[in-house]
């Protein structure tokens, strides 16, 4: 959690005080409080998911969140999202500890509906999407990083 947030900080910098810039004024970004907390709140988040295919805080988060919202979607009738969401949901148990969802592919692969459904949907909120897919590809980072799989010898134990 801490290093999720402290990627979402650096993450924020980033896109506050580089020549990317722009993409941020689009979005409406730096005069948005909620947008601001959103970086934080999802950096997060997707610091924490790697870790659902384990017995962690980060499975009981996970599905606190997916539980309740399959019963919405089985109650409003979409049978095929409620599907769909039922089989992503076994995904962490049929893999190993420290399994695919510690790839480094995974960091990219994961956070890319934040990116999809907008761009098919909406394409109007596009530019928020595509910091908040950044705050959730630096947060998943951040996971890696402390786990020691992007540097050999970078490693926080615990
Ligand atoms: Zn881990």
């Amino acid at each position: 959690m801490a290093g999720g947030t402290l990627f979402g900080g650096i993450f924020y910098a980033l896109i506050a005080y580089l020549p990317i810039q722009r993409l941020a004024e689009t979005a409406g970004l730096l005069q948005n409080w909620q947008a601001i907390f959103a970086i934080f709140v999802i950096a997060m988040l997707f610091g924490l998911f790697p870790d659902v295919d384990t017995n962690s805080k980060a499975q009981d988060l996970f599905f606190a969140i997916v539980f309740p919202l399959n019963i919405v979607l089985l109650a409003t009738d979409k049978i095929q999202a409620s599907a769909y969401l039922g089989l992503i949901a076994m995904l962490p148990v049929v893999g190993k500890h420290r399994g695919w969802t510690h790839k480094k592919w995974a960091m990219v692969i994961v956070p890319l509906p934040i990116l999809l459904i907008p761009y098919i949907y909406n394409e109007a909120i596009l530019p928020i999407s595509t910091i908040y897919y950044g705050a959730a590809v630096s947060g998943y980072f951040s996971h890696l990083l402390f786990d020691g799989l992007i540097f050999k010898r970078f490693r926080i134990k615990g």
